[in-house]
């Protein structure tokens, strides 16, 4: 498990793994240790490598480079099917003419010598149950929706107890409603089943909502390792700060440091940030300020800005703001806290304030 990720041995390894599929390098240099039963995220955008690094865990791809193990064991030139993992893919790749019952039992009929049919009876029961489809077995799969399809396709993935389930954008084809719904069964399901799940998406509320640690993947490297939280409140990038939600960037100067806290001018505007240890007096640093941090009032302290548009989106509305240090800064009002704030409409003038060590420092680039 995660807590005692220094005692046990990784579930699955990638050792300065690259693949290259001729000119084009679509995964370079992966180092990463996957522990038993965490649940685990390929995030990034598209193109970034993050299928690749799936199916050379999968044994869809070998690679070019460097090693992968699979439960101690080096599994670099082993063919998929002979690794105890399993894959569930987008779409869902079920056999129309086959029974639900016989869709999920189908690898362990192909076995040989092939199992008792009571004994695939009951994986596929359980395996059913696990993904609340007790009493489908006899349906055929197209008189299914699409998210019972998927859990068809999940039971089939469980059935033979692999020891990781490898997920390719495996909700991609559902409404957002039925995802997010798919999201916690998910969650529920890998904790009741304690198998390590690695997962690919380009949604990071949907890594983020899961995974005990997740991998952001930029042009086929590593770019950062983490738990959600981390990521979102440590991002060592500007392009985790980017990817992993939303974030002002201000382009700022370093000014000094007092104890913990980077002291950063922009447009003369002094900011309090956290990190940047190595920024020094003169140096250009880049600071990024999450919208939610920033607090809007009529009046009173903090930084007078111009209110130039208002997005209601229900829960929260956004605000975008400028002024002579700021050009552009995007604002989150929760609902409930708005209330005060309904005159801010466009043209308004507005206080903007933020505590000391809401931004981070970030090198420049
Ligand atoms: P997506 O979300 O769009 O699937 P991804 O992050 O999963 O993207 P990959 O599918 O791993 O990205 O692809 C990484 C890079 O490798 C891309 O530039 C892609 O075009 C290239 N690539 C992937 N598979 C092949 C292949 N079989 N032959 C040639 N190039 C490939």
């Amino acid at each position: 498990m995660v807590g005692h990720r220094m005692q046990s041995q990784p579930i699955a390894e990638l050792r300065n793994v690259t693949k290259r599929y001729g000119l084009v390098t679509a995964a370079t240099n992966l180092t990463l240790a996957i522990e038993p039963g965490e649940f685990l995220s390929f995030l990034g955008p598209s193109g970034c490598g993050k299928t690749t690094a799936l199916r050379m865990l999968a044994g869809f791809e070998q690679a070019s480079e460097g090693q992968v193990l699979i439960d101690g064991r080096d599994a670099t030139a082993l063919p998929a099917w002979q690794r105890p993992v399993n894959m569930v893919f987008q779409q869902y790749a079920l056999f129309p003419h086959l029974t639900v019952a016989q869709n999920v039992g189908y690898g362990l009929n192909q076995r040989r010598p092939k199992p008792p049919r009571a004994e695939v009876a009951a994986a596929v029961d359980e395996a059913l149950a696990l993904v609340q489809l007790s009493g489908f077995g006899a349906r055929r799969t197209w008189e299914l929706s699409g998210g019972q399809q998927q859990r068809v396709a999940l039971a089939r993935a469980i059935v033979n107890k692999p020891k990781i389930l490898l997920l390719d954008e495996p909700m991609a084809a559902l409404d957002k409603k039925l995802r997010h719904d798919m999201q916690i069964e998910l969650k529920s399901l890998q904790r009741e089943l304690g198998i390590t799940f690695v997962l690919v998406t380009h949604d990071q509320e949907e890594a983020l909502s899961m995974s005990d640690r997740i991998v952001i993947m930029d042009h086929g490297r590593i770019a950062q390792i983490g738990g959600p939280e981390e990521l979102y409140d440590r991002p060592q990038s500007r392009y985790v700060a980017d990817f992993v939600g939303r974030s002002n960037f201000i382009g700022a100067t370093g000014r000094g440091r007092e104890a913990e806290i980077l002291v950063a001018e922009a447009g003369g505007l002094i900011f309090h940030a956290r990190g940047g240890e190595k920024i020094g007096p003169g140096s250009p640093v880049t600071l990024s300020l999450r919208p939610e941090e920033i607090r809007l009032a009529p009046s009173g302290e903090g930084h007078r800005m111009v209110v130039t548009h208002r997005i209601f989106l229900g829960e929260h509305t956004e605000y975008h703001l400028t002024s002579g240090a700021l050009p552009h800064l995007v604002a989150v009002v929760p609902r409930t806290a708005e209330a005060g704030s309904a005159l801010l409409a466009p043209g308004a003038e507005v206080m903007a304030s933020w505590r000391d060590g809401a931004a981070l420092a970030l090198d420049a680039g």
